[in-house]
């Protein structure tokens, strides 16, 4: 299975530096002859600059970094999964940590924009992990197992769904999980998903959380870890390709 590095560049740039920063991943991934057998790439700009990055993306696929579960109509300030469709986005990212804390979001409301979504036929990149403290008190595997029970919606297949396991301790704050927990936590995912789905064996499992060029290494070398979903060093082209460089 080819390794997904996804960019998550949340609420960061400028159309002007959205632009450049696309060319210029599009550049790299164009010197890199062979990259594009080992690695699928997704960027997720803000709303606002997706068409610009659309017009830019050759190789890469457009992702945003969250939709609403309604179809259209009264919203204010929402977007739409037809939307993000329409403009040529074919992931959407869901249920972040950080969407979950500033937003309120719990895993029902994450389902049914993960429903949303794939109804529109994008894929979704549905995010799990534990606090600091839930892993302290040693309850990350309940934690997990809860989201990925509450979050991933009917219909959930291989195809239309990616899993990304990012422990929030770990998002931007330069601390990244051991390999051994990582190994732990996605072995883990994946015999629940194994229960859950048919195809739960071949569902991507990405890790997410202070992923840089110098530990992407290791951490793509852990079993069941099918890409990263990448944040501080997606902003920076040298470093986001550093990371798909590290694929073995
Ligand atoms: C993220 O926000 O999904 C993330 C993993 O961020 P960072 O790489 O900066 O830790």
């Amino acid at each position: 299975m080819k390794k997904l590095i996804a960019g998550n560049w949340k609420m960061n740039m400028a159309a002007g530096t959205a632009g450049s920063l696309i060319w210029e991943i599009e550049s790299k991934i164009q010197a890199n002859e062979g990259i594009l057998d080992r690695c699928d790439f997704v960027v997720c700009p803000p709303f606002l600059y997706l068409d610009t990055v659309k017009s830019k993306c050759k190789a890469a696929f457009l992702g945003a970094q969250d939709c609403s579960e309604k179809a259209n109509g009264a919203f204010t300030g929402d977007i739409s999964a037809a939307m993000l469709k329409d403009v040529g986005a074919k992931y959407v990212i869901l249920g972040h940590s950080e969407r979950r804390q500033y937003h309120g979001e719990g895993d029902d409301l994450v389902a049914l924009k993960a429903q949303a979504a794939n109804g529109q036929g994008l894929i979704t990149i549905i995010c799990v992990g534990e606090t600091e403290s839930e892993r302290e008190r040693g309850q990350q595997n309940e934690i997990v197992s809860r989201q990925l029970e509450h979050s991933i919606p009917p219909g959930a297949n291989a195809e239309n769904t990616v899993i990304a396991y990012e422990p929030v301790w770990a998002i931007g704050t330069g601390k990244t999980a051991t390999a051994d927990d990582i190994r732990d936590m996605h072995a883990f995912i994946r015999g629940r998903l194994s229960e859950k789905f048919s195809d739960g064996a071949q569902m991507r499992v990405l890790y997410g959380g202070s992923v840089k060029p110098s530990n992407a290494a290791e951490i793509f070398g852990v079993p069941n870890v099918d890409g990263a979903l990448i944040g501080g060093a997606s902003l920076k082209a040298d470093d986001y390709m550093g990371i798909a460089l590290a694929v073995a």
